[in-house]
């Protein structure tokens, strides 16, 4: 009877001992994402890039420096650091009193984890601020996926944390972001109007209307249409499409 019962006894300490490792396992791996999570919520690099690299870590870096390629100019966030990222990383440095050198290491880094949320949301500007402008809420209902209009959504607003960093950090109000192709219909949209896709603002605010107008060219928006453009004596609209479309007539543009 003894020996019945003491014979199983090894294999459940075996059992035990894996168990043991397996827990162990689980602990430290859950301090190494806790470790990556307090660096920063949102994306965290793990390199120093530089012009002629590539990858993932690239393509997030572009998309929030892409509210400096200069005037007239939109940098593609295409995964390649090429010289347009190289000047565009060095406007962003010299935007934040950074050492301009065009290369994305710890300094530039420590920047950027500063100005987002934990959705990779620049600071100034939220998914809600630019969501469903019929009063709903969310990012469905347009002709793209919600991961892809959201995607662009947040292009646009580090395109605009760009504009109002430049403009000396003025209040800067969204009246129209992201619209449904219901809610587009509601309001007489454009049948394309670049807010189905989520790439589109209405703007209102500091300092004003022109002053919006004028700036957004340096930040990467194609689309620009302000004061007398039809529509748009109330607002100034600007959207991130990439062939340069500017009317704002009483704004000299
Ligand atoms: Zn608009």
């Amino acid at each position: 009877m003894s020996q019945y019962f003491s014979r199983p006894l090894p294999r459940i300490l075996a059992i035990m001992a894996l168990f043991a490792a397996m827990l162990a396992a689980t602990v430290t791996t859950q301090v190494v994402t806790a470790t990556k999570a307090h660096a920063d919520g949102c994306y965290t690099w793990g390199r120093t890039l530089s012009q002629g690299m590539s990858g993932e870590d690239v393509r997030q870096l572009q998309i929030r420096v892409a509210g400096y390629p200069g005037y007239g100019a939109h940098l593609a966030a295409d995964g390649d650091f090429g010289p347009a990222t190289k000047a565009a990383v060095q406007r962003f440095q010299s935007a934040y009193g950074l050492s301009a050198d065009g290369i994305a290491g710890p300094a530039t880094f420590t920047k950027i984890y500063g100005l987002q949320d934990d959705d990779c949301t620049p600071i100034h500007f939220t998914y809600a601020e630019l969501d469903d402008g019929c009063g709903g809420s969310g990012y469905d209902g347009g002709p793209l996926s919600e991961a892809a209009t959201k995607a662009n959504a947040l292009q646009t607003m580090w395109q605009l944390e760009a504009m109002w960093h430049a403009l000396g950090d003025q209040p800067l109000s969204i009246t129209s972001g992201f619209r449904s192709i219901s809610c587009n219909n509601s309001v007489g949209g454009a049948s394309n109007s670049q807010h189905l896709y989520g790439r589109a603002a209405d703007l209102v605010g500091a300092p004003s209307l022109c002053t919006l107008a004028k700036q957004a060219r340096y930040h990467g928006f194609g689309g620009i249409f302000g004061p007398g453009y039809p529509g748009h004596d109330d607002h100034t609209h600007v959207d991130i499409r990439t062939t340069n479309a500017w009317d704002a007539p009483n704004c000299g543009i």
